[in-house]
């Protein structure tokens, strides 16, 4: 299924011409501070299917894990978009705030936990975990 999607100003633009390999709610204290407090969203899909209009800025920090992770926004009004590790170039999250509604999608699992504010909600019905989850499975088309 095709997604698109775009910033807050219109002038970065994304399509996506698959189906995410897993969508997931980050509360990772950097991921608070993107997300004004909260988690931030992300549905991740294969890089190849993503194709973006416009120059995104992006930033980038090494994560505890050593990998470096680099994060995409728009220059002009900081709508985080993108993001990725420098160990799994094939994946890219997509911020599921861009994507145009209805999209049908919605977090299955919440990752971080152990660093959630107590007063945090996180769905029993998600899977969760205290910190990074192991990677998705690659599908055997990649
Ligand atoms: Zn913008
Ligand atoms: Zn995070």
């Amino acid at each position: 299924m095709p997604y698109a999607g775009r910033c807050s100003c219109g002038a970065i633009a994304v399509r996506i011409d698959g189906d995410p390999i897993a969508v997931r709610q980050c509360w990772c204290r950097r991921c608070q501070k993107i997300a004004a407090g909260g988690p931030t969203h992300n549905a991740i899909f294969r890089t190849g299917e993503i194709a973006v209009e416009g120059a995104m800025a992006s930033d980038n920090y090494v994560a505890d894990s050593g990998n470096v992770l680099t994060r995409w926004h728009c220059p002009q009004c900081a709508t985080p978009m993108l993001a990725g590790s420098s160990a799994r170039p094939e994946m890219r999250v997509v911020r599921l705030g861009i994507l145009d509604a209805p999209h049908g999608l919605k977090p299955t699992m919440a990752i971080w936990t152990s660093e959630a504010p107590d007063w945090a909600i996180i769905d029993p019905a998600m899977q969760a975990f205290p910190a990074q989850p192991p990677a998705p499975p690659a599908p055997q088309s990649w």
